[in-house]
């Protein structure tokens, strides 16, 4: 297939299931494990009803880049999604890595541990002579779209917003970046932000559910001159030229998407927002895939903010999380179908 094309033979996009176990609760309601993994295929097992009730299955299978089942690690997570596009943002590459899936079928489990398996990596290739004599260093930035708005997880959620400048790129104003340049500070990061992102009365899950997290590890180059000065944000980051990014996004629970008809009307507008999102995304991914000219990234506030990430040298991963319960056969269906439509 022509998406396949390769650059530094490493697939411009790639799209990977990964299934969770099944969890206690529904050990305990001895629901049945639905979904069965093959190599690089899986199949749900539907369970149906016949209008004379008798019961039946209908079988589904789909064919991904790699499907992951339980028993795969979030080290060789890294190892099969991650890890192969990490040399290449030296080489100007933007790269974004997304979870998707309905609430609770692993996409925070799944991407918690990413950017520090990256900046493990990144680090280490940082401090080879060839790149650490042209002054290359890292910066971490971390801030969630909630609701259709920009807010800054590492600075007490502060509202941000979007700017375009006449080179077309994307700038987030007053995002605070900070430089890492050892991997224990990127894990103090990750967990301050994490938790600032459940702050919500409702729980944790359910408030980080309606919203997409971005954390962005972006490899810059200084000059000297450059660099003793502060610019208007007072935000010393936003100078040095960027070589590359990779940008690790846990997406909205992808069912809240269809929260469009509930009875309360914020929920319904985060619905709406979440669903105009997600579809926006699958468009422009899809657009990359046939090398549209093209991208619809006005499609919403996520893909406004990646854009720059859909032009030029990018890598997608998309990592579809799956639940492998009878109960939730209908969402695991739609993410299937939902990573089938962009691969
Ligand atoms: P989501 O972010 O998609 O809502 P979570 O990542 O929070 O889902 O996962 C829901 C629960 O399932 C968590 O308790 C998590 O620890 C557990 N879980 C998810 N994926 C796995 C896995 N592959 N192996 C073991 N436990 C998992
Ligand atoms: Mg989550």
């Amino acid at each position: 297939k022509e998406s396949s094309s390769r650059e530094n033979n490493v697939a411009k996009i790639r799209v990977v299931v990964r299934k969770r176990p099944l969890n206690k609760k529904e050990l305990a309601r001895k629901e049945d494990d639905i979904v069965t993994v093959n190599d690089n295929s899986l199949t749900v097992h539907e369970p149906k009803l016949k209008v004379d009730l008798t019961a039946y299955v209908e079988k589904h299978e789909f064919c991904f880049d790699a499907v992951l089942d339980e028993y795969v690690t979030n080290d060789e997570v890294y190892r099969l999604t991650v890890e192969p596009v990490i040399p290449t943002i030296f080489q100007r590459t933007k790269a974004t890595c997304f979870a998707y899936g309905q609430t609770g079928s692993g996409k925070t489990f799944t991407m918690k541990p990413l950017p520090l398996r990256a900046a493990e990596d990144l680090v280490r290739l940082l401090h080879q002579p060839v790149y650490h004599n042209q002054r290359f260093k890292l910066w971490l930035s971390y801030f969630e779209i909630y609701g259709g708005k920009l807010f800054d997880l590492l600075s007490e959620r502060k509202k941000l917003c979007m700017r375009e400048d006449g080179r077309q790129q994307v700038c987030i104003v007053g995002l605070q970046e900070f430089e890492v340049s050892d991997v224990q500070i990127v894990k103090e990061y990750i967990e301050k932000g994490s938790a600032a992102r459940s702050t919500g009365s409702t729980g944790a899950n359910e408030e980080s559910s309606r919203s997409h997290a971005i954390l962005q590890l972006v490899v810059k180059k200084h000059t000297e001159m450059k660099d003793t000065r502060r610019n208007t944000d007072g935000n010393e980051a936003t100078r040095g030229k960027v070589i590359g990014k990779i940008s690790f996004i846990d997406l909205a629970g992808s069912e809240r998407g269809a929260d469009t008809t509930d009875n309360d009307r914020q929920t319904r507008i985060e619905g709406a927002e979440i669903n105009k999102s997600l579809l926006a995304l699958k468009e422009c991914i899809r657009a990359l895939d046939n090398d549209q000219i093209h991208i619809p990234f006005r499609g919403s506030k996520l893909t406004e903010v990646l854009r720059d990430s859909f032009v030029g040298n990018s890598k997608t991963v998309m990592i579809s999380c799956i639940s492998p319960n009878a109960g939730s056969c209908e969402h695991t269906l739609n993410t299937l179908r939902y990573a089938d439509r962009v691969k």
